[in-house]
């Protein structure tokens, strides 16, 4: 029986860009457990409840949210 890991989503500001094109920010979310960087479906505010990548539950102290 497989224990089911505990993660939190960290926001990270990822900058992109150079001189010639201009700089902008790129925010993502990375897995606490085994830093996949998401991009996708959380630009609403919402966070998925599980890392997709490694399966981690991430519903547990992180409910206060960054929107
Ligand atoms: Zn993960």
């Amino acid at each position: 029986m497989e224990e089911v890991k505990h993660g939190t989503w960290i926001v990270v500001n990822k900058q992109h860009g150079d001189e010639s094109t201009g700089y902008w920010t790129e925010r993502l979310l990375q897995c606490s457990e085994c830093n996949y960087e998401r991009r996708h479906s959380w630009l609403r505010g919402e966070k998925p409840n599980y890392c997709e990548n490694c399966g981690s539950d991430m519903r547990g102290e992180n409910h206060d949210g960054v929107n």
